[in-house]
């Protein structure tokens, strides 16, 4: 039965690894991919260079998706369960974590387009069930955030909510009305995206983006019109991370003082959250410590469903980064 497998729960954070294909330039310079996806879920180092001794040849995931999959498949084997959770009123938040130009946005954007087609054909075929769903969009840029549906780009404050917990005031919320209407609301958060990049140099490394989609149902109460009764609610975040080399720890100690700067504090806090997120229940979660995990706390913690996609570079120079991937994607398992 459908329902049931929706809310087959994995308890656990599901982490997969993406492999992007080499692209034109790096094609260019015979660039070489040292990476090889094998058995769905394990991916190994194929080099034998002499920094190949220095780290392990094999990385078992929850699942793996070599450079030839398409992003469907990656929805499919990788976010589907978990974003469509939250028609059964479960929380969830899909990660895209990975360095820049690794594939997080594209990944992302298919993700977020393919859930959005899966949660408008359910609502289509529960006709007994009323649905709301509501969107909301913004971005993190240096503990900043934005708006991503208005122009206006003042910084936003986090207030707490005794009943809803951690909220972003004054973030618009709209009302969707169906899907052509929340596709253009992406095409404005998408414009709006673009927008910021320009003005502050190469943001997209540095910002983290978060689609949020709130939806409840009730069933209709055929005997009296606005007599529904609330089924479930809940909200899923599709998260496209700043550059995971923004939390870089092994940088060589004179790029060290100079790189600090740019350390992303929401990214080193995700980091934390996750590790202590994945060895176990009573322990204390830092949530409070950056504003990217306190806005997501109800998506992460308790009930709430995360699944996340690392992205990587098959690139041969992009090694070391590659690897900081794959550590971190270790650590969250
Ligand atoms: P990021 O958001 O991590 O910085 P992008 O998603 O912008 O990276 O990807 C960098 C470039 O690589 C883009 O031009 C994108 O279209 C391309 N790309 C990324 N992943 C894939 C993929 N799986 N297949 C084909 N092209 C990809
Ligand atoms: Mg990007």
């Amino acid at each position: 039965n459908e329902e049931a497998e929706i809310q087959e729960q994995v308890e656990k954070i599901f982490v997969s690894v993406r492999l992007r294909p080499l692209n034109d330039k790096e094609r260019a310079r015979n660039s070489i991919s040292d990476w090889e996806c094998i058995n769905n879920d394990t991916i190994v180092f194929n080099n034998s260079l002499p920094e190949r001794a220095m780290f392990p040849a094999a990385y078992t995931f929850d699942r793996v998706f070599d450079c030839d999959c398409p992003t469907s498949q990656v929805y499919e084997e990788g976010a589907k369960d978990i974003a469509l959770s939250v028609l059964t009123g479960v929380n969830s938040s899909i990660f895209a974590y990975g360095q820049t130009s690794s594939g997080k946005t594209y990944t992302m954007r298919g993700i977020t387009d393919y859930a959005v087609a899966d949660i408008y054909d359910y609502i289509e075929r529960h006709q007994e069930r009323e649905f709301l769903v509501k969107f909301s969009a913004l971005e993190i840029y240096n503990e900043a955030v934005r708006d991503l549906l208005v122009s206006d780009s003042t910084p936003l404050r986090l207030l707490d909510d005794p009943e809803r917990g951690t909220v972003v005031e004054k973030l618009t919320e709209e009302t969707v009305r169906d899907k052509e209407h929340l596709q253009e609301l992406l095409a404005i958060c998408e414009a709006q995206r673009q927008i910021g990049e320009t003005a502050l140099n190469e943001t997209s490394s540095r910002s983290h983006q978060i689609l949020r989609l709130t939806i409840e149902s009730s069933a209709i109460d055929y005997a009296g019109p606005g007599n529904s009764s609330l089924l479930a609610a809940a909200s899923v975040n599709f998260v496209d991370l700043a550059g995971s080399e923004r939390a870089s720890q092994t940088l060589s100690d004179g790029a060290r003082l100079k790189e600090g700067c740019h350390i992303n504090r929401s990214l080193l806090t995700l980091g934390t959250v996750i590790r202590k997120l994945s060895k176990g229940r009573n322990i204390h979660v830092p949530y409070r410590d950056s504003k990217l995990t306190r806005i997501l706390q109800n998506a992460l913690g308790g009930n709430a469903r995360t699944a996340i996609i690392c992205t990587m570079s098959p690139d041969r120079s992009h090694v070391e980064q590659s690897r900081n991937t794959l550590s971190f994607a270790c650590c969250a398992k």
